[in-house]
């Protein structure tokens, strides 16, 4: 058996042409989405990371903006940017690019982000929905893979499906995601005795770990869909997944590449809830002029 490959990068571009006729209705009605990012310190990957993010705000027509920080920056300075940006009406998405330094307080940093902007839907408030099923923000990546899933027709509602790494901002939310959607989840982490076990009979496979070669071909159903979030550095300066993805696509019935599977799904998410943010922003601004009218 040979996978069909499920071509991110194609979804990706289908669903940003939409998204950009989108962009264009609110232009008219006098709105630009925009999104600012803040990035503290300079970590190689996290620039590369946000200067994606800005080309991509760019190619829909949204405004982007990106606040740089020393890396040692006071955490109360940084918590004062993010209280500004709540206030300021371009801005309807706030991102604050992660890993953050050491001395700055993660959950206070997510915490401080006014949740009707939290675009990554990092804050409590937003994650608490998401265990809801009532999310307005569903984390990027998670939500990138529910779209490639569904795009491709991969049926969810009673399958197996194994989510390898238990983060919170992928392996914790994608399986909520499965679940509201009625599949069986099964969450693998480090200390799960025999990995195989569960993945051999699943139907669908989520792998976000961060190591390569960790899934092969023999962990792995006839036919099952395998969606590859690792992202791996490998020493030949090559970029990996965590999916043997010669062998492994012998046998699934779908798999994505690394890179061009989940990897441009995330930033089109991240730029579609930028979009729903302003569009609620559009919306909120509407009912309160008939209000007043
Ligand atoms: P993370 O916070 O380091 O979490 C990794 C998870 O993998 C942990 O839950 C860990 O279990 C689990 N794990 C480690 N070794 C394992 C093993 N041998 N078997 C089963 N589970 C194992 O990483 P993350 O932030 O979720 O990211 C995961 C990967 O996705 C990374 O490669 C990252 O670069 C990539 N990523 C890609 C995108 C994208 O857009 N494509 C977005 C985000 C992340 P424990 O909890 O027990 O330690």
């Amino acid at each position: 058996m040979s996978a069909k490959i499920i071509d991110g990068r194609a979804v990706s571009e289908t669903m940003r042409a939409k998204m950009r006729s989108r962009v264009e209705s609110l232009g008219l009605r006098g709105l630009t989405p925009g999104l600012a990012v803040v990035l503290i310190g300079e970590d190689a990957a996290s620039q590369i990371y946000v200067r994606n993010k800005a080309k991509a705000c760019e190619s829909i027509g949204m405004h982007s903006e990106v606040h740089r920080f020393e890396h040692d920056t006071p955490e109360d300075i940084v918590l004062r940017k993010i209280a500004d940006l709540n206030g300021d009406a371009r801005i309807h998405g706030i991102l604050v690019q992660l890993p953050l330094p050491d001395h700055i307080d993660n959950a206070k940093v997510l915490a401080a982000i006014s949740p009707d902007k939290d675009v990554d839907g990092f804050h409590q408030s937003n994650v608490g929905a998401l265990v809801t099923g009532q999310s307005d923000f569903p984390p990027c990546t998670p939500q990138g893979v529910m779209a490639l899933l569904d795009y491709y027709e991969v049926p969810i509602e009673g399958c197996n499906a194994v989510v390898i790494g238990r983060s919170n901002i992928v392996g914790k939310p994608m399986a909520l995601m499965l679940l509201a959607r009625s599949a069986t989840v099964t969450i693998c982490t480090s200390r799960t005795r025999d990995l195989s076990q569960f993945t051999q009979i699943a139907d669908i496979v989520v792998s976000a770990v961060g190591r390569a070669g960790l899934v092969t071909a023999d962990m792995i159903k006839n036919g099952a869909a395998v969606v590859d979030v690792g992202m791996n550095r490998l020493s030949n300066g090559k970029l990996a997944g965590d999916v043997d993805f010669e062998q492994v696509s012998k046998v699934a019935g779908a798999i994505t590449p690394v890179p061009g599977g989940v990897g441009p799904m995330t930033i089109t998410m991240l730029l579609a809830n930028t979009l729903k943010a302003a569009e609620r922003t559009a919306e909120a601004a509407a009912v309160a002029k008939r209000a007043s009218a």
